[in-house]
């Protein structure tokens, strides 16, 4: 069954988009089967995947609406090896549009289930808000990733998301974990961004993801090619990076409890 990652922070610009996009592209890459769900109206995710957000019929908007299934959303990403449920700003409208919807914060939750037996992970790359939209994210998923730019600011942005996910755990989804944070665009000669990086690990502890991706300039220019950075330049440092953290991730979710639980006894 597949494990469904929400990639959220209200805010924006942190690299939950390029999070979504590389990391979908580097799990496929270790042989993952993967969906990445665009829950974004800026559709950039759709479009670092080289689908042109313009010209498509079906969208997670849709989906939402009950218009469209997931697997008649879903389209192959162009370059990533893996599949893709596209946005675009059609889904701003939808908001309003599920305002008198009984349980609209579980539509995308619901619509998932048909495809959980197909993909080992599922992505979501939830918007810069805590709004209807993130909340679906969140009660669709297991575990939530978050990340964040070492900067003053974000660990205040920090406690509102960690009280949003404490409040969808008491009231929506129980199983709700978070199951990372992790450290975007990091350069290491900024000693600020050092120190909020050590801040970080010792209040959340193993919870921070040990891959730290660095600020790289082929990151940046990959969406304007609609191909993730391990298609266009593999060797690059953020490629790299992406690649470490799918490592990461994979190895976390292979081990049962009982290890993790031994693991922190020896350490
Ligand atoms: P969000 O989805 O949280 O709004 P994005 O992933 O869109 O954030 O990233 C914001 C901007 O920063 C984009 O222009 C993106 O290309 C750039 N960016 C993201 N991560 C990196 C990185 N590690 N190195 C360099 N640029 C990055
Ligand atoms: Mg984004």
């Amino acid at each position: 069954m597949a494990k469904i990652f929400a990639i959220a922070n209200q805010k924006g610009g942190v690299g939950k988009t390029t999070t979504s996009v590389n990391l979908s592209a580097s799990l496929a890459a270790i042989g993952q089967r993967v969906l990445l769900v665009d829950l974004d109206p800026q559709g950039n995710a759709t479009m670092g995947s080289g689908i042109d957000k313009r010209a498509l019929t079906s969208t997670v908007y849709q989906l939402l609406l009950g218009e469209a299934t997931a697997a008649t959303a879903k389209v192959a990403s162009v370059n990533g090896k893996y599949d893709l449920i596209p946005a675009n700003r059609e889904l701003a409208g939808a908001e309003v549009e599920l305002v008198d919807v009984k349980q609209r914060e579980g539509r995308l939750r619901d619509s998932l289930k048909e495809l959980e037996h197909d993909y080992d992970f599922i992505l979501i790359d939830c918007p810069p808000a805590l709004s209807l939209l993130t909340l679906n994210g969140l009660c669709a998923a297991q575990t939530v990733m978050i990340p964040m730019q070492c900067e003053y600011y974000a660990l205040e942005g920090l406690s509102d998301l960690v009280q949003t996910i404490k409040k969808v755990r008491a009231n929506l989804n129980p199983g709700l974990e978070i199951e990372g944070l992790l450290r975007t665009m990091f350069d290491p000669r900024n000693t600020l961004a050092q120190q909020v990086s050590d801040q970080l690990q010792r209040h959340f502890g193993d919870k921070v993801y040990r891959t730290i991706i660095p600020r790289n300039i082929r990151l940046a220019e990959a969406p304007s090619y609609g191909i993730p950075a391990l298609g266009f330049d593999k060797q690059s440092k953020g490629a790299l990076a992406y690649l470490a953290l799918a490592n990461e991730i994979v190895d976390k979710s292979a081990k049962p409890e009982w290890i993790e639980a031994e693991d922190a006894r020896v350490q």
